[in-house]
């Protein structure tokens, strides 16, 4: 498979995966929607359209080229530990996750870094939606970051893009706002991050803000005690201190490089 088969195949992932969480939480909404949400859909798309497109470079000069490397001349830890296929495409799974998981601490306790993901908190409702809502800039510094994590570990391209399929149906999946069974999402949250488990990390209070920071597996927040269950009047407020931003494109844009408004 080429890169652009495999490249394809992951935003057909990303486009399927899209719409199916759209069609069932207006099925099952959890929450009303306070702004209308096609308002709503067409800031997201906006965002995710200008991504997609400034995306290319850093992956086509940074990512790809780490990945070809590492893929052809077999170099990083896990090449060492396994030759089996199979494990090693679990273990880079793992890896990749952990990774992730530390990504994302730093990026709410690294004051430079936050400017950036404050983009994706300001939000004072969650969908699917959100889950495109991340600042260009943080998406370009994550690439930087997960090619070191694949420079040292050996990860291969396919199982990178194995991962970061299920990565970006994991992400829509619990940003969207669908309601589930309390019981079914309680026996999920103790594997995958659910929709009622992120929205511990969506609200205004910092205490359950400032934790919860899986992507995949909830096992990592438990490991690295960052688990916070928030309240149910915490619950009712999401987003940050800042109200107006939420759906101003070019503001959100400039936020991090803006003095004026702070990142509460
Ligand atoms: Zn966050
Ligand atoms: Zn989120």
């Amino acid at each position: 498979m080429t890169i652009e088969t495999l490249s394809s195949l992951k935003l057909s992932f990303f486009i399927l995966g899209f719409i199916l969480f759209f069609i069932l939480e207006t099925i099952y909404p959890n929450r009303q929607w306070d702004t209308n949400r096609y308002k709503r859909l067409a800031f997201h798309t906006t965002f995710a359209l200008i991504n997609t497109i400034i995306m290319r470079l850093p992956v086509l000069f940074v990512l790809m080229p780490t990945l070809l490397i590492v893929s052809e001349s077999h170099i990083g830890l896990l090449y060492s530990i396994t030759e089996y296929d199979i494990v090693k495409l679990i273990l880079s799974f793992i890896v990749l996750d952990l990774a992730l998981y530390w990504w994302h601490r730093f990026n709410h306790t690294n004051q430079f870094l936050w400017k950036f993901h404050f983009v994706h908190h300001v939000d004072t409702h969650m969908d699917v939606g959100t889950s495109v809502r991340f600042h260009i800039g943080e998406l370009i510094l994550s690439t930087f970051y997960k090619s070191i994590i694949i420079f040292i570990f050996g990860i291969s391209l396919a199982e990178f893009l194995f991962y970061e399929i299920i990565l970006v149906l994991s992400i829509q999946f619990h940003h969207s706002n669908i309601k589930l069974k309390s019981n079914v999402d309680e026996s999920l949250a103790k594997i995958i991050v659910t929709p009622r488990y992120h929205t511990n990390h969506h609200t205004r209070s910092r205490q359950s803000r400032e934790a919860n920071y899986a992507s995949i597996f909830t096992v990592w927040d438990k490991i690295f005690s960052s688990y916070v269950e928030a309240t149910d009047e915490e619950r009712l407020i999401m987003g940050v201190e800042n109200r107006q931003l939420e759906l101003k494109l070019v503001d959100n844009l400039y936020h991090p490089f803006n003095k004026k408004v702070d990142s509460d």
